[in-house]
Parts: C-alpha cells; sequence; structure tokens
C-alpha cells in the first residue's frame, strides 16, 4: 500500500446493516475475524467479493461493505467459482454453513476443490440447521440429543477435515470463533495461499444448542502444536480422522502450492463488450 492511502482497520469492512443474529452468536466472531483478516491483508474493499448461500451465516455479506452476493442455498461454491474466473483480480471469499456446504451443496465441493478455485471458503459450522429452527445437521455429533427441533443424531455426521483433504484441498484449516485473532490469521493466511483454501470456522449457535454450546465446543477441541508441520499430509490426515476431539489450526497446506484457477496475476475475461448504457436505458425509457 502506497504512503497516500488510508489504512484501513477491521471496522471500516463492516457495513452499516444492523445485524439479525441472535445476541451471543458465534457468527459475530467469524464477521470480526474476516475483518480482521482483510485488514491485515489491506484489500480495497472495493476489490473484494464475499458469496454466501443460504441460512444465518449467510447473511454475513450484508454485514462487510464490500462486493456481495447472498445468492442459494448450497449454491455459493459455483457462483464465487464463475465470478473468481472471469474476474481473477477480485479476492473472493466464499461464505456458507454446515448445512449449505457439507449438505444442500456438497457436491459442488469436491470439484470447487479438483479445479483448485482460487478462492477462501469459510464455512461457518455451527453443527444445525439454524435459520430453519434447530434440526439436526450434516456435522450434528452422533448421539447428540441437543439440537431443539430433531431427535437423538442418529447418522454419523460429515467430518468436514477429512472430507476435504481426501479431496485433495491444498490449504485446509480449522478455527474457533471464539479465538477471533487466531482465525482471523487462519483466514487471510488461507486468502494469501494461491489456490483454493477453506477455513472451517466453529461458531456456536446459542438458540438452538443453548448458552454452554462455546464451552462444549471448547472441550471438543485441542490445538495443534507449535512444531507442527501444516506441510506434512499424512501427519494433516492423521488428525483429521481420529476421534479424540477436533483440531484448531492450520492443518495442511500443500508446499509448492499447486496450479490453481485462474492463475495469479491473470487479466479480467469478461466474454462481453460493455453495452452501451445509454441505448439500452432508452430501451426501458420506451
Ligand atoms: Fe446464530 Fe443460532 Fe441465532 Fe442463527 S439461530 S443467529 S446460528 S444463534
Ligand atoms: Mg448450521
Amino acid at each position: 500500500m502506497s504512503d497516500n492511502v488510508v489504512k484501513l482497520k477491521p471496522k471500516d469492512y463492516k457495513s452499516d446493516l444492523k445485524s439479525v443474529w441472535c445476541p451471543g452468536c458465534g457468527d459475530f466472531g467469524v464477521l470480526g475475524a474476516l475483518t480482521r483478516a482483510l485488514a491485515q491483508l489491506e484489500l480495497p474493499p472495493e476489490k473484494i467479493a464475499v458469496i454466501s448461500g443460504i441460512g444465518c451465516s449467510s447473511r454475513l455479506p450484508g454485514y462487510v461493505d464490500t462486493y456481495g452476493f447472498n445468492t442459494i442455498h448450497g449454491r455459493s461454491l459455483p457462483i464465487a467459482t464463475g465470478l473468481k474466473a472471469t474476474r481473477p483480480d477480485l479476492t473472493v471469499v466464499c461464505i456458507a454453513g454446515d448445512g449449505d456446504c457439507y449438505s444442500i451443496g456438497a457436491g459442488h465441493l469436491p470439484h470447487a476443490v479438483r479445479r483448485n478455485v482460487d478462492i477462501t471458503l469459510v464455512v461457518l459450522d455451527n453443527f444445525v440447521y439454524g435459520l430453519t429452527k434447530g434440526q439436526n445437521s450434516p456435522t450434528t455429533p452422533f448421539g447428540d440429543t441437543i439440537n431443539k427441533a430433531s431427535p437423538q443424531q442418529s447418522d454419523r455426521p460429515v467430518n468436514p477435515l477429512a472430507s476435504v483433504m481426501a479431496y485433495g484441498a491444498p490449504y485446509v484449516a480449522q478455527g474457533f470463533s471464539a479465538e477471533m485473532k487466531d482465525l482471523a490469521g487462519l483466514i487471510a493466511e488461507g486468502i494469501r495461499y494461491p489456490g483454493f483454501s477453506i477455513v472451517n470456522s466453529l461458531s456456536p449457535c446459542v438458540t438452538f444448542r443453548g448458552n454452554d454450546e462455546f464451552d462444549r465446543v471448547r472441550e471438543r477441541t485441542y490445538h495443534l502444536d507449535e512444531d507442527y508441520d501444516p506441510a506434512d499430509r499424512a501427519a494433516a490426515l492423521k488428525h483429521a480422522e481420529q476421534s479424540e476431539g477436533v483440531p484448531i489450526g492450520l492443518l495442511y497446506k500443500e508446499d509448492p502450492p499447486p496450479a490453481c484457477l485462474p492463475p495469479r496475476g491473470s487479466e479480467p475475461a469478461l466474454g462481453r463488450p460493455e453495452p452501451e448504457w445509454a441505448q439500452l436505458l432508452d430501451q426501458f425509457r420506451a
């Protein structure tokens, strides 16, 4: 950033729209982490697009002062892919919930990974369908009886980290919304990484899983050691698949990064020329 450009603070990336998230929702921490990451990277807001699907978490594009698109359920990845393919100059952040990403739109995830689309997917994983009032989601733990609108969870849950590792994701991290600073670091590093990056963000739903959900999530997690090597794929798989809690930190970073879509530094490839705006407006006025 040149000397005459004012450095933006995290709050400068927030919009004026009043949040409708419940007080105490974990999503506030993820929003704070994202705006912190954008400020750390000194990204101009007009060069960022935040794309979401449907769900409580997918309201997030409205709360940031960047370009944004609240799309349809489970479809944020293909829309983000199309945007990044035509506007490689934009930083594209894809926002999804656990139901949105690992169930409704689960078919899109392996393909975004194998194409190695240069976007950052931030999943706000709260183990419940919050917007539709508390049904079990694909990440609700086995045997869980907490979700208000569902019987005991009798299905085995999706394992997000193991799934994306198996698909071949080159950057895989998991954070916790209560640890906003660390989560911001994981998101910033994911945006910096040239290729597909996913940050699964544990983001408690206090309304449908209770006020003690932050404590429960904390009990289920452990932090990767400081000397953990994220380039070690075998170690990453072991952490992703073991059943004694879930890891927090940068789990895997392929180094050197594989070729991504589009390559870094690509020019915008808009297929159609700019329309004659004046003529177009006249047509509508006629
Ligand atoms: Fe957050 Fe749950 Fe409220 Fe949705 S229902 S805003 S996930 S606390
Ligand atoms: Mg959810």
